[in-house]
């Protein structure tokens, strides 16, 4: 494809962008399609000869749009929300034309100046404390945007595991092979949390105790102090806390402000607080009581590619001490060194991957077309909604909401046998009109309920409940007879 090509094809792409986002209602939210739809459709080896254009786009639209689950469809209710914006698909269309691998200063220093810039202005949007600030007079911490959530517990777990076991090995100078401390070291988190918690430990070799949380699927200090008691009695080392902010099953919260003084009353506790999708509404003055508590974090992450119309992949990771974060994952081979490495940030030391995309200049698109206010119309506009379709709920007896719906999340059933409510389910998300996904809130089969559409309107909330009642009334007049 030349130059000439490029600008016909991409002005008929963001045509063919253009029908899809106005004309997603059109399309069934969830795809009919079984496993291995697509093998039967495309050829099983590559082409040899180059193909016309026309003809692979012919296929998008024939074979692989029928096999599409549109997050970002008025009817899709599943998960979180898939952040999505005109300015972000364009900042990473520039991004990928640019194709810059910015993992040092020197690789491309607007990639790393831009990046240490917009997470600064996030930052203080969302009301971090000043020490997470990379400009901030007397900081030694700040941010960086990693690939995803789980992306960044892991690596704060990993920043947790170096620095306890430096702390270890000052106490034990004799024990020469580190790793001998790896069997000591416990972590902590609720049943709230994302899995991806259960994951970082299991990758790097540490044990996790995963505690219950109270009935608003709060974890407090008793519970933990608990546990921690009786693993320290067992001769292992707290090194880590991972709270949650917004949890994934039912948006519950975590007590930071009982725990955080815990942690910090341990030899060496890294408290990490997940916030990957409630962490994005901090960003409103009045949601901000909810980070009650965050100056105890040594960590902090949260999604704009969930809740803040910046696509995937994206998202922000802020420390208090960057030393601690780089200090395990420094390795410095000298193709990758350069003249000004004292001074300027190279990215590349606070995270796995070695390249990086420009991934800060979507979120400078976003912020600066919508503005934080617009940002925080978005956000308010899902809470309103989410409340809302909670109140219609309220009015039939036949339900019940299960969470306290603080934000976009509502957690539902109908008073009935988990397998009720698993039919329930199944039948409305095999007619394709609207598409969730359940969970286990105290040990009931739940319906997740979230407002994800960005312009997303209380029409939409009376569809869904309309579906979901009309369902309902069929299945337990089938259920009676
Ligand atoms: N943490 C929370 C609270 C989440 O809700 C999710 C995903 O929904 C994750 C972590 C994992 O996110 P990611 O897909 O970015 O790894």
């Amino acid at each position: 494809m030349d130059v000439e090509e490029f600008r016909t094809r991409g002005k008929e792409m963001v045509d063919y962008i253009c029908q899809y986002m106005t004309n997603l209602d059109g399309y069934r939210v969830h795809p009919n399609v079984e496993p291995g739809y697509l093998k039967k459709l495309l050829p099983e080896e590559a082409p040899q000869q180059p193909e016309e254009w026309n003809n692979i786009m012919e296929d998008v639209e024939k074979k692989i749009m029928p096999g599409i689950t549109h997050w970002q469809h008025p009817r899709f209710h599943a998960y979180f929300p898939s952040g999505n914006s005109y300015p972000s698909i364009l900042g990473d269309m520039l991004s990928d034309a640019i194709g810059c691998i910015g993992f040092s200063w020197a690789a491309s220093p607007a990639c790393t100046e831009l990046e240490t810039i917009v997470m600064d202005w996030l930052g203080k949007a969302i009301g971090l404390p000043n020490d997470f600030i990379t400009s901030a007079k007397g900081s030694r911490g700040g941010g960086v945007i990693q690939t995803s959530a789980s992306e960044c517990v892991l690596v704060s777990m990993l920043a947790a595991r170096n620095q306890a076991i430096q702390y270890l090995k000052s106490k034990n100078p004799q024990v020469e092979d580190e790793s001998a401390f790896l069997p000591k070291l416990v972590g902590y988190c609720s049943q709230e949390a994302h899995s991806c918690v259960e994951k970082a430990a299991k990758i790097l070799l540490v044990k996790i105790r995963i505690l219950e949380p109270d009935d608003d699927g709060s974890l407090g200090k008793e519970t933990l102090i608990d546990a921690m008691k009786k693993d320290k009695a067992n001769g292992l080392f707290p090194f880590f806390v991972s709270t949650i902010l917004g949890s994934t099953s039912s948006c519950s919260f975590d007590n930071l402000q009982e725990i955080g003084p815990v942690c910090k009353s341990e030899p060496c506790t890294w408290l990490h607080v997940d916030a990957a999708y409630a962490g994005n509404a901090f960003i409103c003055p009045e949601l901000k009581p909810y980070l009650m508590g965050i100056e105890y974090a040594d960590s902090f992450n949260t999604n704009p590619n969930k809740w803040l119309l910046v696509n995937f992949d994206c998202s922000c990771l802020w420390v208090r001490c960057r030393v601690r974060l780089t200090s395990a994952l420094i390795v410095d081979p000298l193709y990758l060194q350069h003249a000004n490495s004292d001074e300027a940030i190279d990215y590349r030391h606070w995270g796995i991957p070695l390249s990086r995309r420009f991934r800060s200049l979507k979120i400078w698109f976003v912020i600066r077309k919508y503005g934080l206010s617009g940002l925080q119309d978005y956000i308010r506009n899902h809470i309103k909604l989410a409340k809302y379709f909670a109140s219609l709920v309220e009015t039939d007896s036949r339900f019940e909401v299960v969470n306290n719906v603080r934000l976009g999340l509502v957690c539902f059933r109908l008073i009935a046998p988990d397998t009720v409510n698993q039919t329930l389910l199944a039948t409305i998300n095999a007619s394709g009109q609207l598409h969730m996904i359940p969970s286990m809130v105290r040990g009931k089969y739940i319906i997740r309920f979230c407002v994800t559409a960005e312009n997303a309107v209380q029409e939409d909330v009376e569809h869904a409940w309309r579906v979901i009642k009309e369902h309902a009334s069929e299945l337990l007049a089938t259920n009676k007879k």
